[in-house]
C-alpha cells in the first residue's frame, strides 16, 4: 500500500504561487512609483494603537455629544461599547447626512469591461487561478454597452476591469474612459493601482474619480491573502489614492473588504486613510465603500469573519460622523432591504440595474464572462429610482455641469 501522508496533493500552479509568496510583499516592485509620503505610517501606527476593548459607554457619550468628531471619538465609535447606542448613532448620522446632502442619493451603475486579472487573492472569484470564463470588451462593445446604459437615464458609471496590466492596459481603460466621456457627466474607476503620471493621462481621457480597496490595512495578514501578483505590494496599493489625486483625480474612494480581518480595526484604518488625506489635500473628495465579504464560486478556503447588519449599521454611521461631507456607497453586495435603511442613515450613493459579469447590458454580447460576486439587490434603474422616492429621498443622476 502506498503511503500518500507525505505526498503534496497542490496544483504545480498553486506551489508556483508559493514560491513567488516568499516575495516582500512590503517592497515595491520595477516600475512601481514610490511615494514619499508619511500617511501610511500615520495610518498603521494609529490602527496598531487602536484597542478597541478599552473604550466604555462614557467614551461613546461623549463622542455622540460632540459637534466635531476626533479620531479619538471616531475610535470610541467603533468600538464594542458604541453597539448599545446604535439608535442614537444612527439618528445623529442621519441628520448629519441631511444637513450636507439633503434627501439627495447619488445613482450610478458599475460596467465591467474586462475581468482579467493577475493576482492570486484567495478570496476572490476573478483570481487567475480560478477556472472562470475570461472576457474583455472591445471598443465598439463597451460603446453599445455604456449606449444602452445611458438610455436608462443614469449619468455616472463606474469602469470596472480585474486586475491584468498585460489584458487591460492603460490605454486600453483611457479609451474605455473617452467613450464613457460621450454618455456620462461623472466617471469613476475601480482598476488596479497605478503611478500618478498614468491617473493623470485617465484623468485626461475623462476619469474623474478612482477607488481601490485596500481590503485589509493589516499587512500581515494582507500578505496571507494576497500570493502572487503585484497586489502583492502592501504600500503600493496603500498609497494608490495618494498618487491618484497628484495625477489630478477630482475624488478618491477607500475601502477595507469587511470580514477579512478584523473589522472594527480595519474600519478604524479606513477612516483614517481617508481622513489624513483629507487634511493633506482638501479639495480631494472622500468616498467610502463598504463592502461586507460574499461568497464567491469555487472559494472554500474564506471564513468570512461575521460583520452582521448591526455592525455593518455601526461602521457606516460612524464614517458619516466622523467624515461629515464624504459620499458612502452601498454595495448590491447587499439585498435591497439592507440598502435601503443604509441610504435612509448614511449612505449617500446606490448602485442600480448591476451585472458584475462582462458584457450584459446588450443582448448581442450578453454572457461573456463569469461574475466576480453575487449580486444581492437585482433592482433595475428603475425600481431603484422608484423605491428611493418611496423613501423621500431624491434619486440624483448627477450633479456636475460642463459648461
Ligand atoms: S480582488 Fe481584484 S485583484 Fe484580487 S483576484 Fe479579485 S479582481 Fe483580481
Amino acid at each position: 500500500m502506498t503511503d500518500h501522508t507525505n505526498e503534496s496533493i497542490l496544483s504545480d500552479a498553486i506551489k508556483e504561487d508559493q514560491k513567488k509568496a516568499r516575495t516582500d510583499h512590503m517592497k515595491y516592485m520595477p516600475g512601481m512609483e514610490v511615494l514619499e509620503s508619511e500617511i501610511q505610517e500615520q495610518v498603521i501606527t494609529a490602527m496598531n494603537e487602536y484597542d478597541y476593548e478599552t473604550y466604555t459607554a462614557q467614551d461613546v457619550r461623549r463622542a455622540l455629544n460632540k459637534d466635531h468628531i476626533s479620531p479619538e471619538d471616531f475610535a470610541a465609535l467603533l468600538s464594542p461599547a458604541a453597539l448599545p447606542f446604535l439608535e442614537e448613532m444612527a439618528q445623529k448620522a442621519q441628520a448629519e447626512t441631511r444637513k450636507h446632502f439633503g434627501n439627495s442619493i447619488m445613482m450610478f451603475t458599475p460596467l465591467y469591461i474586462a475581468n482579467y486579472c493577475e493576482n492570486y487573492c484567495i478570496y476572490c472569484g476573478f483570481n487567475c487561478h480560478n477556472k472562470i470564463n475570461r472576457a474583455k470588451l472591445n471598443g465598439k462593445e463597451i460603446e453599445q454597452e455604456m449606449a444602452a446604459i445611458a438610455e436608462t437615464g443614469l449619468q455616472e458609471i463606474l469602469i470596472l476591469t480585474g486586475e491584468s496590466r498585460k489584458m487591460s492596459d492603460v490605454k486600453y481603460i483611457g479609451e474605455a474612459c473617452k467613450i464613457a466621456r460621450k454618455y456620462f457627466k461623472v466617471i469613476g474607476l475601480e482598476v488596479y493601482p497605478m503611478n500618478s503620471d498614468e491617473y493623470a493621462y485617465l484623468h485626461e481621457c475623462g476619469a474623474d474619480y478612482v477607488t481601490v480597496f485596500q481590503e485589509t490595512y493589516n499587512s500581515d495578514k494582507y500578505e496571507t491573502l494576497h500570493l502572487s501578483g503585484h497586489k502583492r505590494i502592501f504600500p503600493y496599493r496603500l498609497n494608490a489614492q495618494e498618487r491618484a489625486i497628484k495625477g489630478g483625480m477630482r475624488g478618491v474612494g477607500f475601502a477595507a473588504l469587511l470580514g477579512l480581518d478584523d473589522f472594527r480595526k480595519d474600519a478604524f484604518a479606513t477612516g483614517m486613510h481617508a481622513y489624513l488625506l483629507q487634511r493633506k489635500y482638501p479639495h480631494a473628495e472622500i468616498a467610502f465603500s463598504c463592502p461586507r465579504l460574499r461568497p464567491i464560486i469555487n472559494n472554500d478556503k474564506i471564513n468570512p469573519m461575521d460583520v452582521h447588519e448591526a455592525q455593518l449599521l455601526q461602521v457606516v454611521s460612524a464614517y458619516r460622523l466622523f467624515m461629515p461631507f464624504a459620499s458612502i456607497t452601498i454595495s448590491t453586495r447587499e439585498c435591497a432591504r439592507v440598502r435601503d435603511n443604509l441610504v435612509n442613515i448614511a449612505a449617500t450613493k446606490i448602485s442600480a440595474g448591476v451585472s458584475t459579469g462582462i458584457g450584459s447590458h446588450v443582448e448581442e454580447i450578453e454572457d461573456k464572462g463569469d461574475e466576480q460576486f453575487e449580486i444581492s439587490d437585482g433592482r433595475s434603474v428603475d425600481e431603484v429610482y422608484d423605491d428611493l422616492k418611496k423613501l423621500n429621498l431624491q434619486p440624483v443622476m448627477s450633479d456636475y455641469i460642463y459648461v
